[in-house]
Order: structure tokens, then C-alpha cells, then sequence
């Protein structure tokens, strides 16, 4: 057997191998993009372990391969808000898929069945799984710098890119986080965005992975249902892995606005054909908890308030690391959601692991999700004193 190209373990996931063994008990997980609470125990969210008592368990029967309908309808109301919603309903298809990860890869496969050679143009650094999947599933790939040198968005650079391939797709994280960098566009450069895209007519595909998490649900949808009123080609794949604690259980939805009836009941059949090829069936557990929560109006504005909790302890812990990691690292206190990127180079996160057992990714990506208040602290300080 040849064992040239033998695939390299995921980052993230060998990191936390790593961190599970590591017997120090003052060790620190930075890496992973899970949400402690401020005192680093694991958190399901309250209005979650409540919905949780709400499901009875009569059957495990299968469900439709598209999903859950009253899901997909919830679903689709939050992410473009009801009065959008009933608007758009007839054309919106959509497919239930198991988590975001799952999602862009059924939503990529299904468009390069219904299109010769598409492009997509995807930011530098991004979510490293945005490279495998849009590769594997035969995608090419346009790439510009996310970032630009006073680290606030790139938006000269992304203009000219949209300017150079019209008509392409375009992936953005959805709302005000971004991961790996916690820098996204401003409202201003939203609305500017917008009018490039009607010139250009490239199709939107946002990657909203942390729904919520960025400054709230009306805020973090502010770009997707500007895009909506302008007409702009758009997708949407939700997941609720981190908005509400699921992350085991899988729960995600595609929703593309189509252009006519036709064209959404073409999209759903082919969503829907690449979903029984993958995944045969959806997972039940998990939508029933997010439908149980969107349905109940107690429980949403429950789930709401937690989070807020969750955005104001971010915020929190990004503020006290910038406290104590000194000026250079101010600027984690203007991005938003689990991530920022650090300006400490390989050999530094390295010194991290082996003498201070803090887990960062290579990159110096940090999640602010993962570590207690106190914790905090004992990180911004140890890389203080290292700089
Ligand atoms: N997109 C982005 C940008 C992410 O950060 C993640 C999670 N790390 C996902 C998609 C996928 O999330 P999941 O498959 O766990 O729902």
C-alpha cells in the first residue's frame, strides 16, 4: 500500500488528544471550540437541559430525509426573521444536515451536481475545514487576505477580488464573528458589500456557525437580511453546535433563497439526493431539542437570555486578557465570538504547551470560550511574560 498522501490528523481535535492526557492539573485547553462557563465547568445551556424535559420518547422512528419540518420552519424564521420568513417562505429551500460541517458539504456537493467547475471566494485565514470541503467536493478556490495590517477587515482586497470573479460564489462566516479571527465586516462595510454584489452578481454562502454568539440575533442577522432585500443569490447553513450547546448531537440546516418555486423544489431534490447518498436520515435527538426551544416562546427568550450571558463573558475575558497580556493584544477586545487570532509565532504557542500547559492552535488561535476567568489571567500573564 502506498502511504504517500496519508491524510494528517485534525489540529483541533489531536490537540485536545493531547490536552486529555496531559496529567497537570493546571493545564489550560485554548484550542477547542467548546464554551466553559467563568469557572471553567462544562456548560449546557440552561434553557437546553429544559427542553430536554419536554421531548417524550414514544418512538426513534426515522425522519424525513429533509428533516423535521417544524424545524426547518423555526429555523428559517430566525435566521431571516419572520416578517422576512413569510415573505420568502415559498422559496426557501431547505434541508436539515448534521451540523454546520455537514451542511457545507452537502450544500457544496449538491451545487457542483448542478454546476460545471464553480468557484468560491473564501477569506484568509478561515475555518481550515472551508479548504478540505470545498476541494474535496471539487470546488476552486479564490483566496484573499481577511485581514488587512491595522487587523480590522479587509474590505479594499475582497472589493477588488469581486471585481476580478463576478458571478462566483462567495463564503462568508456569517453575522459579526469569524473564525479563526473574530474580525468581520462592519454594518458600514455590509451595506457597501452589498452594493459591490448587486454589480457583480456573485452568490453569497454564509457560514453561520455561531448565530447569537457575535452581539446578539437581530445583529448577527443584520447582513443576511440586507443581502435578502437586495436580491442577492443567497445561503444560508445554520448550525447550532455552539449557540446551543449541541455540539455532540449534530443539528444544522440549509436554506437557500431561490429565485422561483421551481427552482426551490429543483434545490431541495438535489439537497435532498446528496443527503440520503451521506448521511441517509437525520439525527432526531437534537432538532427536536432546537424546534422544541424555536417553538416555545418561554424557552426562546430563555435561550436568548443565555446568550447573552455567554456574549457578555466572552466580552468579559476578552477585556481581562487585554488587561493583563499588555497593548499589543488590544485588539481582542474589538473582535467578537470564541476567537481571536494572537500575534505569538509556532515556537511560542509550543513554549506555551510544554512549560505552562496552555493548549493554543499553531496559528495562535485562541478561544476565549474555553477558558475560566481565572484562567484568563494565568494565560494573558504567561504570555506577557514571554514577549
Ligand atoms: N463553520 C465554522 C466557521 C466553524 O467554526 C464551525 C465549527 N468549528 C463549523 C462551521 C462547523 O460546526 P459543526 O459542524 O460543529 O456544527
Amino acid at each position: 500500500m502506498l502511504l504517500l498522501n496519508v491524510p494528517p490528523p485534525d489540529e483541533i481535535f489531536q490537540l485536545n488528544k493531547e490536552f486529555l492526557v496531559d496529567s497537570r492539573v493546571n493545564k489550560i485547553n485554548g484550542g477547542i471550540g467548546v464554551f466553559l462557563d467563568n469557572l471553567g465547568n462544562p456548560y449546557v445551556l440552561p434553557a437546553v437541559q429544559k427542553a430536554i424535559k419536554f421531548l417524550t420518547f414514544s418512538n426513534f422512528n426515522y425522519l424525513p430525509i429533509s428533516g423535521e419540518p417544524l424545524f426547518l420552519e423555526e429555523s428559517a424564521k430566525l435566521v431571516f426573521g419572520s416578517p422576512h420568513f413569510l415573505e420568502y417562505k415559498e422559496y426557501i429551500a431547505k434541508q436539515a444536515v448534521v451540523g454546520g460541517t455537514n451542511g457545507l458539504y452537502i450544500w457544496g456537493s449538491a451545487i457542483t451536481d448542478l454546476e460545471p467547475a464553480p468557484k468560491i471566494i473564501i477569506g484568509n485565514p478561515s475555518w481550515e475545514n472551508h479548504w478540505n470541503i470545498f476541494t474535496r467536493v471539487g470546488f476552486q478556490i479564490i483566496r484573499y487576505n481577511h485581514i488587512d495590517n491595522d487587523k480590522k477587515f479587509n474590505y479594499e482586497r475582497l472589493k477588488k477580488v469581486l471585481l476580478q470573479h463576478p458571478k462566483t460564489y462567495v463564503l462568508f462566516h456569517g453575522g459579526s464573528t469569524h473564525n479563526p479571527s473574530g474580525i468581520n465586516p462592519s454594518q458600514n462595510q455590509w451595506v457597501q458589500l452589498k452594493n459591490i454584489l448587486k454589480i457583480t452578481k456573485n452568490k453569497v454562502l454564509f457560514d453561520f456557525a455561531y448565530m447569537g454568539l457575535g452581539d446578539s440575533i437581530q445583529i448577527d442577522r443584520f447582513p443576511i437580511t440586507l443581502f435578502l432585500k437586495a436580491k442577492i443569490p443567497l445561503s444560508v447553513i445554520i448550525s447550532y453546535s455552539k449557540n446551543m450547546t449541541l455540539y455532540q448531537h449534530r443539528v444544522g440546516a440549509i436554506l437557500t433563497v431561490c429565485s422561483s418555486k421551481n427552482e426551490k423544489e429543483m434545490k431541495e431534490k438535489y439537497f435532498t439526493n446528496v443527503f440520503r447518498i451521506v448521511n441517509s436520515n437525520p439525527p432526531a435527538f437534537g432538532e427536536h431539542i432546537a424546534k422544541t426551544i424555536l417553538l416555545s416562546h418561554y424557552l426562546k427568550e430563555e435561550w436568548i437570555h443565555n446568550m447573552k450571558t455567554m456574549v457578555r463573558n466572552l466580552h468579559q475575558r476578552r477585556n481581562v486578557f487585554a488587561r493583563y497580556a499588555g497593548r499589543k493584544f488590544e485588539h481582542v477586545t474589538r473582535e467578537k465570538g470564541l476567537y481571536s487570532l494572537l500575534d505569538i509565532g509556532k515556537d511560542q504557542v509550543l513554549t506555551l504547551r510544554k512549560h505552562y500547559g496552555i493548549y493554543l492552535l499553531l496559528n495562535g488561535r485562541i478561544n476565549f470560550g474555553g477558558i475560566s476567568l481565572p484562567d484568563i489571567q494565568k494565560v494573558a500573564k504567561s504570555i506577557r511574560e514571554q514577549s
